[in-house]
């Protein structure tokens, strides 16, 4: 299970995230995801290069997340999420 405290450092702000100590770095996500997931090479784990805003966006992170082998990408809702925009306000 992903653990919200174990997240890649370059993870966007928001719900989704990726756990840098269960990811293997398969690039599933990557393909799955049409650019909200990318490898960082240097702390060896993908990471959620942005947080989707509309439908589609929703659909594919929720597909990789789903292909995700090792279950390695974690979703803290959207609590979080609106949390995370009234501190940017
Ligand atoms: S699919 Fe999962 S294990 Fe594979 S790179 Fe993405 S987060 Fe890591």
């Amino acid at each position: 299970m992903p653990n919200p405290l174990k997240k890649a450092s370059r993870n966007a702000p928001g719900k989704y995230y990726v756990d840098r100590t269960l990811c293997t770095m398969c690039q599933v996500c990557v393909s799955m995801g049409e650019g909200y997931f990318e490898i960082d090479w240097d702390e060896e784990t993908a990471y959620v290069t942005s947080q989707p805003d509309g439908k589609f966006g929703e659909m594919a992170v929720r597909e990789a997340m789903l292909s995700c082998p090792e279950n390695a990408i974690g979703d803290d809702g959207d609590k979080v999420e609106q949390k995370r925009r009234e501190l940017d306000e």
